[in-house]
């Protein structure tokens, strides 16, 4: 289980003396096994808002809590994070990049090859596993970051525009691999986008911000065909 729930929480970064709002007052729930899809104009907060689930944001106001747990609490919460940059270590295989943390937390080895083979199965990259990043293209080096982050057994994992950098067809082909995943895996997803074929593809729950605000959520039938502000209505119909 987890339940991802905002309620009257602003967090702020601080500059210099001065403290910036990047998220205002937003009150939503992220539910519990779902893909939730964040969209909105770039600068709205959207990263932020991922950032503040991992309890990365160190100055924050009102409660952001996980299963009814503060986050602050809840650092040990298993969370995986993918993002547009792979970050890969180049001289590992991929194999030893998947199963990195895993060797850190001393998991026995027959244990630690059951997993990585697993998740190689379930991101189609089994034949890649010896390869290094650089022998790997954009969209396998992707493979393999979602591979590494999904062997530890998050509960929640976080996705910051993991594919614009990626061409089209392959996009298309992660955003299947992704709801794959998702059937496979069950967990709570929340995928950052600002790609609208690939939010509404993907989300079962629509989350449209604007400057730090929440401004509609909903089914992506729902917020398509009821918007509730001008500005939704816009920012779908462009
Ligand atoms: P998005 O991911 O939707 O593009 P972000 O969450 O990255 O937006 O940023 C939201 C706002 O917070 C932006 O105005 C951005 O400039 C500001 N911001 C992001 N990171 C920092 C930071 N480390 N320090 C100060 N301001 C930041
Ligand atoms: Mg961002």
């Amino acid at each position: 289980m987890a339940t991802i729930k905002f309620k009257d929480f602003t967090a702020y970064y601080k500059q210099k003396k001065d403290y910036f709002i990047a998220i205002d007052n937003v009150t939503f729930e992220l539910p519990d096994g779902k893909i939730s899809v964040l969209v909105g104009p770039s600068g709205c907060g959207k990263s932020t808002i991922l950032k503040c689930i991992t309890g990365g944001i160190p100055v924050t106001e009102g409660e952001l809590t996980i299963d009814g747990e503060q986050v602050e609490e809840k650092i040990k919460h298993n969370i995986a994070y993918v993002s547009q940059e792979y970050s890969l270590y180049p001289q590992m295989t991929a194999y030893e990049n998947i199963s990195f943390a895993l060797r850190l937390m001393r998991t026995p080895f027959d244990e630690i090859d059951r997993r990585v083979k697993e998740v190689a199965r379930q991101l189609d990259i089994e034949l890649l596993l010896t390869r290094k990043p650089k022998y790997l293209s954009g969209g396998q080096q992707q493979r393999v970051a979602i591979a590494r982050a999904i062997v530890r057994k998050p509960n929640i994992i976080l996705f910051d525009e993991p594919f614009s950098n990626l061409e089209a067809t392959m996009r298309v082909s992660m955003q299947s691999l992704v709801k794959k995943l998702h059937r496979e895996l069950g967990c709570t997803f929340v995928f950052v986008t600002h790609d609208l074929p690939e939010a509404f593809s993907l989300a079962d729950e629509i989350i449209v911000m604007n400057d730090g605000c929440v401004e509609q959520q909903g089914t992506v039938q729902e917020v398509r065909s009821h918007p509730k502000t001008q500005f939704v209505k816009e920012f779908l119909n462009k």
